[in-house]
């Protein structure tokens, strides 16, 4: 058995368990992750297309939070009751006991039962997701240079995504950058046909920004020739086909599936009060409802904001960076209700397009691209994380895109 470093423990060290960690500072704290760094998602689409190298696209916990311990593991078991937890580790099952635990599990992807979907799309969540799904179109193009008819070639530069919401647009916008950059080398597709098709069950895509900047990024990929479906769904997907519900069958061999996330089912393991759609319930000061010591915030949580009565948090990373600043507030010091109002939002639709909403504007094209960036760079923890990042940007304006595949780095050839 033993205890957490200044009585605190954070289980998930992703964007608001890794915060909540930071911002204790030298009071100290435990941090439970199976993976030794923080995800900065927003930059994860630019991971996928190259422009950053995927490395530079997280954050070392051990960096981020230099006065926090870290068990690299993966929580098993909460009990409130004798304010302990277990953690699988790859040496065996640690306890460890706390003062106060902070629940920071977030979100996984959200399937729902369509035929063929676990067994043949792919998500867009984690840093692998992202890795594979690069390696993945730019097999497609080999498999389109190598086919021997024309609706084998069409199917193989045919690529469907599912949910249009910031990543779903986001992904598709990078990596249809990176094919139509790849193509360079590819002289025998040049003249081929791309199909990239954007699939919604909502009738808009974007749907959680302003109408015009929406309307701006939906006239934007459609000028790209990018095929908007909006209320529209998936219904199945067989190894090579999408059939949607409007009644298509398109011949592909990519389906990337971000329609959505649901709160880590852990949390209900956990026995803490959840909400309807598995969320822990948290009372306005982020503490877990009628549980004193447990304290839960991100995307796996229902967090009530006094700025917004009635509305609970979206799940980003600007909520999860305030409420993390609150709840670390709360923990060490009086406790108060959290608030926050978002002050703008921002995207981008590939090379030098974008979109951003600040306080008092509306920005699209270059504009809305260049706050995306500078949003981004300043959000994102650590001199030279945002170093790395600023070198990528900089070699990406002069260089052509690395296309490499590099699928076989999860497989070393073994010893023989
Ligand atoms: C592709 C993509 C793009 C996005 N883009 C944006 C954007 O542009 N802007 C924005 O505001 N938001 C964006 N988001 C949403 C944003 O990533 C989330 O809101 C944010 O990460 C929530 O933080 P969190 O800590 O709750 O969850 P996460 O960051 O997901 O962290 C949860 C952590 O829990 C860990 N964990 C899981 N199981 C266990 C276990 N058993 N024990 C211990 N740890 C465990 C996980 O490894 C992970 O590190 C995006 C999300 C995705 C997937």
């Amino acid at each position: 058995m033993a205890e957490a470093l200044g009585g605190t423990l954070v289980i998930g060290g992703g964007f608001a368990g890794g915060y909540v960690a930071r911002l204790l500072g030298k009071r100290g704290a435990t941090i439970v992750s199976p993976e030794n760094f923080m995800l900065y998602t927003p930059l994860l689409p630019e991971a996928a297309s190259g422009t950053l190298e995927p490395r530079h696209v997280v954050v070392p916990l051990r960096m981020m939070c230099p006065h926090a311990e870290l068990l690299l593991g993966r929580a098993t078991e909460l009990d409130v009751a004798s304010r302990s937890a277990e953690v699988a580790t790859d040496d065996g099952v640690v306890t460890l006991e706390y003062e106060n635990v902070v629940v920071a599990l977030g979100a996984i992807s959200r399937t729902l039962p369509i035929p063929g979907l676990a067994d043949h799309a792919l998500g867009f969540k984690s840093l692998a997701d992202a890795i594979f799904l690069r390696n993945h179109v730019l097999r497609r193009l080999e498999a389109a240079v190598a086919a021997q008819s024309e609706a084998h070639r069409r199917r193989e530069l045919t690529f469907v995504f599912v949910g249009a919401g910031y990543a779903g647009v986001e992904a598709l916008a990078e990596l249809s950058d990176l094919v139509r950059d790849a193509l360079r080398y590819y002289p025998s597709l040049r003249r081929e046909p791309q199909h990239w098709v954007l699939v919604d069950a909502a009738p808009k895509i974007l749907p959680e920004i302003p109408r015009s900047l929406g309307e701006y990024a939906a006239r934007q990929l459609s000028g790209r020739g990018v095929d908007i479906r909006v209320s529209t769904t998936l219904d199945s997907v067989e190894p090579h086909a999408a059939v949607l519900s409007d009644g298509d069958r398109i011949d592909t061999s990519t389906v990337v599936w971000t329609a959505g996330v649901r709160a880590n089912p852990l949390n209900e393991r956990f026995g803490l009060p959840l909400d309807e759609r598995g969320r822990i319930a948290v009372e306005p000061t982020l503490q877990v409802e009628g549980i004193a010591n447990v304290w839960a915030l991100g995307d796996g949580a229902r967090v009530p904001n006094g700025a917004t009565p009635g509305q609970y948090d979206p799940p980003t990373c600007q909520h999860a960076l305030r409420q993390a600043r609150r709840l670390v507030k709360n923990l060490t010091g009086e406790q108060k209700p959290y608030r926050y109002r978002m002050l703008g939002q921002v995207a981008t639709l590939g090379r030098y397009k974008g979109i951003a909403q600040v306080p008092g504007a509306l920005l699209r094209g270059f504009p809305g691209w260049f706050v995306t960036r500078t949003y981004h760079l300043y959000q994102l923890p650590l001199l030279p994380r945002k170093l790395r990042v600023v070198a990528d940007w900089t070699t990406g304006l002069f260089f052509r895109r690395d296309i490499a595949e590099l699928s076989m780095l999860g497989h070393p050839e073994r010893l023989r």
